[in-house]
């Protein structure tokens, strides 16, 4: 688990928080494996990415969006893995925090006991979060007003009606890139607009 560097004083209350989430096992009876939390955070960052849930390669290097799934997520965001992986510009939070393990149709949803167990602790010890990037479903059902949109794509289209300080986007799988083909207006308008909006929280003044 990821947690603040030295250039900025962590919070007691963000470590201790860490420190609980890392030994967290409310739902090791349903995950194949032990439970591996992975979740990244520091006190100062202005961006924070609720995903879904860790696949297998980031459950075992333990570091988020380790995968081919992270390059593609950068990409989109325009951040160089210095950035991404700096817990003081960027938080990591997925709706679940450990690998749930495969299902017939590939990785299982992330647990249900995961967001509403640690979600909100978490982000009052992130005061400085300019930026909630909501990727995928999970995240957008969470934090989406309810009836906000039917589906992952209808959300992501109104990106300009979600609540201010948070945009949806979908998940980076692979299959995103059949999806970016079938709506243009991803790459051709969301991304420029999500790249402005990362630069602006970071760049901005306390
Ligand atoms: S998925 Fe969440 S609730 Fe379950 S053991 Fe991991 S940290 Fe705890």
């Amino acid at each position: 688990m990821s947690t603040s560097n030295d250039r900025t004083r962590k919070s007691e209350g963000l470590d201790a928080l860490l420190a609980r989430i890392a030994a967290c096992r409310a739902c090791a009876h349903a995950l194949p494996h032990e439970p591996r939390p992975v979740v990244q955070a520091g006190q100062s960052a202005r961006i924070l990415v609720i995903g879904q849930a860790p696949g297998s390669k980031v459950h075992a290097s333990g570091r988020a969006w380790d995968d081919d799934s992270g390059d593609r997520l950068r990409d989109w965001t325009g951040l160089c893995a210095e950035d991404f992986y700096d817990p003081e510009r960027v938080a990591h939070m997925p709706s679940g925090f450990c690998y749930p393990g495969k299902g017939e149709g590939g990785d299982l949803p992330p647990r249900p006991e995961c967001a509403p167990l640690w979600h909100d602790a978490l982000r009052a010890e992130l005061p400085q979060v300019r930026l909630t990037l909501l990727v995928g479903l999970h995240a957008q059902k969470r934090y989406l007003p309810r009836g906000f949109a039917p589906t992952m794509t209808q959300a992501v289209a109104r990106w300009h009606e979600a609540p201010p300080g948070f945009l949806p986007l979908p998940h980076p799988a692979w299959r995103s890139r059949l999806w970016m083909g079938r709506n243009p207006w991803f790459a051709g308008e969301l991304l420029p607009d999500l790249r402005g909006r990362i630069r602006a929280a970071l760049d901005q003044k306390v």
